[in-house]
This record gives structure tokens, C-alpha cells and sequence, in this order.
């Protein structure tokens, strides 16, 4: 039996290819994010305390109350934002589930959703079978800024919303004051929603601020904030993330959520209710990450790659363009299997396949990975 494919031309992630290529070729995995060290092992034990004390079925499906009141807490406390654990938030499997929900609850055929490109991979498939159309803005290269006036130019009566990503991947860029301020100006008297993809919220550099659309009322009223526990608590296999959302959206949100998954892992959610707690485990995920940064930077110093401006996420953008002059999934393919260090093409997030000879290195990796993986980079 043959179906028609809904998503013609999607294939399998970037994130799958690369990370099969690199186990299958023993390379140094520094492709798809996820950290190569282990959860807090604190965490682990409230997981195992909860499951052995019989937290094994079904949570609530907005989210285990505990846990909705304690991100409440934590927004208040560093966004110094109100937001109601009762009807504003919803906890997810992971940022993905989220964004896949806030885009179908608000996304009707016909109906234009702006996208930054690079993009992040899941949202355009959310979009298309919602029967809405991409609209595509490029981030500059090479600093990846916005251009707020070829926004301004692709918002027109059929926009319903814009996806946000800061700190972004896969460029590693984070929204400034001014980015913020531009982005009032456009959705101020409109009815355009807000997307924001806050994943990387907590991995931010060079004493940057995050800025949240949480932190500024006439954002937050239309946006629906997206973070990730998997990137903050070294957890990506987990799989819990949470929505922030004003009621109404909120409401529209569940309704798909509800049919999605209904609800997210019990004693998880539990789990992270406690551990949330500790302030200092988000309060220090900068500091720890711009060390990985810059240790990764200094050990490929010596290299013939060059590297493009990294503020946040785990990700490190480097220029190839003078080693090689290949399209950068040929060469990202052929230093997986030849030279045994394997990273992410960027041409995949975009619709055009635009191709500026980088590639995405993760470096949420242990300093003997990082080592030995510039080792190579550095003989290439
Ligand atoms: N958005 C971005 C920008 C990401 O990098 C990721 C990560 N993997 C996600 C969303 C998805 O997060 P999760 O693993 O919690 O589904
Ligand atoms: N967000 C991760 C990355 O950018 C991958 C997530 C996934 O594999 N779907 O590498």
C-alpha cells in the first residue's frame, strides 16, 4: 500500500544522519546536541525516589501541579514576569512536542508563519500540515543578524505568527535590546502571535542577557514561550520541556496537546519539581558552557577552521572555506568517516539549501572528547 506523503520533500534529520554516520565510522560525535556527560546524579535519585514510591501513572494533563507552580516561581524570579502554574502553563515531552503544538493550535490553511533561516528543523513541518505557508527571512551572514526591515516587508494581513529562536540554533546568535525593541514596533497593533523557542535560555554568554519575551508584557501577552528541561539538566533523552502561555492561548494550546501525548512522564515531572529548586544549577549553566566554548575554541586555534561569533547555545559555527570548497553535507559527511569527527551542515536549515562553507560543532561534551576531536581538526 502506497499513502501520498503529507511532507514530500522532509527525509529523515540531519540529527539521525550524522549521529548514525558517527557511530557507524567510531568518529568523535560532536554533531547532533546532546551532552556526552551524564545528568546530575541528585536528579537521578529523585526519579528513582518517585518511582519507587508509586508516582507511576498518568501526571495531570496541563502538567504535575508541583512542577507548573515551581516554573511559575522560577519565571517570576529571573523574568519577573506573572504567570498564572494554574491556566498559563503547560508541561510538554520536550520543546519539540511544544512547538509542534503552539504552531497547529494557531496556524489555520492559508496562512503565513515567518521563519528565520537557518531554521531549526521541526517548525516548517508543523506549519505545512497545518495547510500554512513559510515565509522565509534570512539571518545575515556571517553575525546571523536580524534584518527587522525585510520583516517589516514580509508581514502582511495573511501573517499569523513569527518564530522566535534565541539563543539560536544553529548560529549560536541571541536577541539584543534593539531586536526586541524592532520587534514591538511590528506586532504593535496587529494580531500577529509570537513562537519563541527559549530552548538554550539558560546557555548564554559573555555576560549577555537573555531576553525573554516573558520579560516584556506586550510580548508575552501573544507569545508562546518554549523551554526545554533536556538542555538545562543535561537530560535530552528525557524528554520534558513546558509551555508559558496567556490563558487563552493557553486553552487552545492544550486542546492539542491533550491529543498529542496527553501527558508527560510522572515521575519526572516530580523530579524536576524538587530539583528546580537549586538556582544554582540553571544560575551556573552560562558560566559552565562558555568554559566549553572557550576551551573548544583555544584547542582548534592552530586549525585551518575559523570560528563565527558564538553568544549562547552549545554550538559552534566554524568557516571551512579555506580547507575545503565542498558543500558543507559532503564535507561534514567525508570528516565523519575519513577524518573521525562528525558536526551538522547548516545548509539543512534552510529552504534553499544555502551553503556558506560552516558547520555546527556541539561542544556540550567532556574536555577529553573536546581534545580529542580538535586534535583532529587541527591536523585537517
Ligand atoms: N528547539 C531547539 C532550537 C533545539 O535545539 C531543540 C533541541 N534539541 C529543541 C527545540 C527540542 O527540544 P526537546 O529536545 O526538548 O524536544
Ligand atoms: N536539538 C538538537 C540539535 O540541534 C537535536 C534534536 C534532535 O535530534 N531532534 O542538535
Amino acid at each position: 500500500m502506497q499513502i501520498k506523503s503529507k511532507l514530500p520533500d522532509v527525509g529523515v534529520t540531519i540529527f539521525t544522519v550524522m549521529t548514525k554516520l558517527a557511530n557507524d565510522h567510531g568518529a568523535y560525535n560532536l554533531s547532533q546536541g546532546f551532552p556526552d556527560f551524564d545528568v546530575p546524579p541528585d536528579l537521578i535519585s529523585l526519579v528513582e525516589k518517585y518511582m519507587h514510591s508509586g508516582h507511576n501513572q498518568y501526571a495531570p494533563m496541563q502538567g504535575v501541579p508541583a512542577l507548573r507552580e515551581r516554573i511559575a516561581e522560577k519565571i517570576a524570579d529571573i523574568y519577573n514576569a506573572e504567570v498564572n502554574p494554574e491556566t498559563e502553563i503547560t508541561v510538554t515531552s520536550g520543546a519539540t512536542e511544544a512547538l509542534f503544538a503552539a504552531i497547529t493550535a494557531t496556524v489555520r490553511p492559508g496562512e503565513e508563519v515567518i521563519v528565520f533561516e537557518p531554521a531549526y528543523d521541526s517548525y516548517v513541518p508543523a506549519i505545512l500540515l497545518s495547510g500554512g505557508r513559510p515565509v522565509y527571512v534570512k539571518l545575515k551572514y556571517p553575525d546571523y543578524h536580524i534584518d527587522w526591515d525585510e520583516v517589516s516587508d514580509a508581514v502582511c494581513d495573511k501573517t499569523r505568527l513569527i518564530i522566535i529562536n534565541s539563543p539560536h540554533n544553529p548560529t549560536g546568535t541571541v536577541l539584543t535590546d534593539e531586536d526586541i525593541s524592532a520587534l514591538k514596533h511590528i506586532v504593535q497593533n496587529t494580531n500577529l502571535l509570537i513562537v519563541s523557542d527559549e530552548v538554550y535560555e539558560h546557555i548564554i554568554f559573555d555576560g549577555l542577557p537573555h531576553e525573554s519575551m516573558l520579560r516584556h508584557s506586550e510580548l508575552a501577552s501573544r507569545s508562546f514561550v518554549i523551554s526545554s528541561f533536556g538542555k538545562t539538566y543535561h537530560a535530552t533523552g528525557w524528554k520534558i520541556g513546558y509551555c508559558a502561555a496567556p490563558a487563552s492561548l493557553s486553552t487552545e494550546f492544550q486542546r492539542i496537546h491533550q491529543f498529542l501525548t496527553f501527558a508527560s512522564n510522572t515521575p519526572i515531572q516530580l523530579a524536576y519539581a524538587d530539583f528546580i529548586l537549586k538556582k544554582d544549577v540553571y544560575l551556573e549553566l552560562s558560566t559552565f558552557y562558555q568554559q566549553k566554548r572557550d576551551l573548544f575554541l583555544s584547542l582548534i586555534k592552530s586549525s585551518r577552521f575559523n570560528p563565527l561569533p558564538c553568544h549562547g547555545t552549545y554550538f559552534q559555527m566554524l568557516d571551512y572555506s579555506s580547507i575545503s570548497d565542498e558543500p558543507d553535507i559532503v564535507f561534514a559527511k567525508r570528516m565523519t568517516t575519513e577524518s573521525g569527527v562528525a558536526s551538522i551542515p547548516p545548509s539543512v536549515f534552510y529552504h534553499g539549501k544555502d551553503d556558506h562553507r560552516v558547520l555546527r560543532f556541539c561542544f556540550a561534551k567532556k574536555d577529553e572528547t573536546m581534545e580529542k576531536a580538535a586534535e583532529i581538526l587541527c591536523r585537517i
